[in-house]
């Protein structure tokens, strides 16, 4: 088994290997972008399990994506470690819950909304407020926000204010909708997303005896991507551990991309005060990119200001030299996106994989043009993130179609159905019977987006078919089940479209980052400087995405002949050839952003609402009274929050949703 496991370690460097091997207490890694976190945990776990020193179902490896996740449940198996949980802290909660539900609370869960932006509609419907296609995602977002900030629909207004949001609607508008989404939500014995980690928390915080249960289980504790955990999954992960300390995190501080949602780095920095006696392991060698791309990623580091910054950590690439990062300006945006398909069509052309292929963008609005000129250049690609793939409709309708006829075949009656040729042909054949044509549709849009939807469950089908030979149908449908549960998607095989969220533990051969124009990168409505410092740490997660090919691009008006009223980004003043360096300008800037602010009216503290006067303060939008661990306030206002609602609702404290 020594030796068995010992295999595990090779392919690790020496600090690595250090994490892989320290599998008692706490263990914080701290380290930038490509340094092989995610590997070194991975392997940790691996070599636990292969030692004998770890139980596998006594693991829980949190992730920050469903993809994430399935990643690492594949290299896991891969390197003989099967079994283990790797989930996000969203698909951990939802499995506790359904286990300890009957129990805590009587019953089943409550279904889970599967199409929260219909719901968001039909709220927006019964309050006679018309809500277009973005409008709809944004004001969903905005309640995703509320709810994870434990901002009530009546304190939706004031925190939005506060929290310097910038919202589609009104903002009594979009509270109203709020309220009347949570009200439907209620009235049909449902639960979202969010309410998934509220009641988890309320459940364990209770009810000892079930937290007893789950801490049974679960023995040792691994978290990817710590740096964005929010306070309300920072507590889930303590009820989880109770008072032992098997957890290893590992994050970095520059890849704070979340805090706009509440997440916050505090966590991660302050591992080893929390834990003096905890493992701190440093990687500096970037494996990942070439030092080219590794060189501007430091380039933005050294620029980069506030908290995280003071934790930076430069990388030194391990790669040989690749070409040189591409700067690309357009007179539009139409001819952007055309400009960067037409380089992405020669990549192809070149031998580069489009799976291996990502454009990514800082808003999701941002996608259309793309859409559009990649289908016209006739390259494939996949929209969104592969997160929701088994809850779009068209994937559901697949799946149902799928299970009718696993149940009809053998029955002798349809050849095509049964034995067990090539599933490929019968998924085919299955889907085309639901209206799906075997060739895509001309142009882009939702209508791609569907058939790319359904081509990617014929590849998944044919990938099966390969790894099981002699699998029927009946078989596919149970995988399918189970990738769904596991929320599994397929591999993305065309050029993956994403949001810079989205991208985040990803990396692929070659990256475009687009619409890098002052307004886009950073947004128009980061308006303090910690909200400019996060879209710089956005820009810094795009970059260290590409292992060889990187292109920075932004087009000077929106529409062709437009007038050409945008910038480049500020980000890239002085790595940009030919750009300033910062300075005078960001300066004049910031001068401006100061004087706007006082107009905007005064600064509150984030957790009391207090006026704030002092320049600390006014940084950190805190004061000086309220506890630097936002978790406090935050879980005092959760607190309050539940037992008003039991109240109202006569239910128990926990259930405040049902
Ligand atoms: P991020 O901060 O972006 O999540 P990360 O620190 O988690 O990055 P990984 O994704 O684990 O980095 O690793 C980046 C790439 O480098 C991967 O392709 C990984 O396989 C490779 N890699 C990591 N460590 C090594 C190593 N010791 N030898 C060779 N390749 C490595
Ligand atoms: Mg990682």
């Amino acid at each position: 088994a020594a030796d068995s496991a010992d295999a595990v370690l090779l392919g690790l460097d020496p600090e690595q290997r250090e994490v892989a091997t320290t599998l008692r207490g706490p263990v914080c890694v701290l380290a930038g972008a490509g340094t092989g976190k995610t590997r070194a945990i991975t392997h940790r776990i691996a070599y636990g399990v292969r030692s004998g020193q770890l139980m596998p179902a006594s693991v829980l490896a949190v992730t920050f994506t469903n993809r994430a996740a399935g990643e690492m449940r594949g290299r896991l198996r891969t390197l003989g470690a099967g079994g283990v949980q790797a989930r996000t802290f969203h698909s951990a909660a939802l499995r506790q819950l359904q286990y300890f539900w009957p129990k805590a609370v009587g019953g089943e869960v409550p279904r889970l909304v599967e199409r929260k932006i219909q719901l968001v509609a039909e709220a927006g419907a019964r309050c006679r407020i018309r809500l277009d296609r973005s409008e709809l995602r944004d004001v969903t977002g905005e309640i995703e926000w509320a709810k994870v900030t434990q901002t009530v629909p009546a304190d939706y207004p004031a925190a939005a204010l506060k929290a310097g949001r910038e919202t589609p609607r009104d903002l009594a508008e979009t509270a109203q909708i709020y309220g009347t989404y949570e009200q439907l939500k209620r009235d049909r014995g449902m639960i979202d997303f969010e309410d998934v980690l509220l009641l988890t928390v309320g459940i364990l915080q209770d009810r000892r005896d079930i937290a007893e249960q789950i801490r049974t289980q679960y023995q040792h504790f691994v978290v990817d991507e710590y740096q964005d955990v929010s306070p309300l999954q920072q507590r889930l992960l303590e009820l989880w551990l109770g008072d032992r300390d098997s957890l290893c995190v590992v994050g970095d501080a520059s890849q704070t991309i979340y805090s706009f949602t509440g997440a916050t780095p505090d966590h991660l920095l302050s591992f080893r005060t929390r834990y003096p006696q905890a493992t701190v392991v440093k990687l500096i060698r970037d494996y990942r990119s070439t030092p080219q791309v590794v060189h501007l990623a430091n380039g933005l580091l050294n620029q980069a200001k506030g908290r995280a910054a003071e934790h930076r950590l430069e990388l030194v690439s391990q790669r040989e030299p690749g070409p040189a990062p591409v700067y690309a300006e357009y007179p539009d945006e139409p001819a952007e996106a055309e400009g960067v398909a037409g380089r992405i069509r020669d990549l192809i052309a070149a031998g580069v994989p489009a799976g291996e292929i990502a454009v990514l963008y800082r808003i999701n609005a941002q996608s259309e043009v793309y859409e559009q000129a990649l289908a016209d250049a006739g390259v494939p690609y996949q929209l969104r993130g592969a997160e929701r793939f088994f809850e779009r409709a068209e994937v559901q309708k697949g799946l149902l179609a799928l299970r009718g006829a696993a149940r009809s075949a053998g029955s002798g009656n349809d050849p095509l159905l049964d034995g067990v040729v090539e599933l490929g042909s019968q998924v085919r054949a299955v889907l085309s019977s639901t209206g799906w044509s075997t060739e895509p549709p001309a142009g882009s849009g939702a209508v791609r987006d569907q058939w790319e939807s359904l081509a990617a469950l014929v590849r998944l089908a044919e990938d099966f078919a390969r790894a099981r030979p002699g699998a029927t149908l009946a078989d596919l449908t149970i995988e399918l089940e189970e990738r769904k549960a596991a929320q599994h998607a397929p591999t993305v095989q065309g050029v993956t479209l994403a949001s810079l969220h989205a991208a985040k533990g990803l990396e692929w051969d070659a990256v475009f980052l687009v619409g890098l124009t002052d307004g886009m990168m950073p947004i128009t409505y980061a308006k303090t400087d910690e909200q400019v410092e996060e879209e710089r740490r956005l820009l810094y997660v795009g970059v260290t995405r590409a292992r060889l090919h990187l292109t920075l691009s932004w087009g000077l008006s929106r529409a062709p002949g437009g007038r050409a009223s945008r910038r480049p980004s500020r980000f890239l003043n002085g790595l940009r050839p030919g750009s300033a360096a910062p300075g005078a300008r960001e300066g004049a800037a910031a001068e401006r952003g100061v004087r706007k602010r006082g107009r905007r009216g005064p600064v509150l503290c984030r957790v009391c609402g207090k006026t704030l006067t002092e320049a600390g303060e006014l940084k950190l939008m805190r004061c000086e009274d309220c506890p630097s661990d936002m978790d406090e306030g935050l879980y005092e206002r959760l607190r309050e929050w539940r037992a008003t609602q039991s109240q109202e609702q006569g239910l128990p404290a926990y259930c405040v949703f049902t």
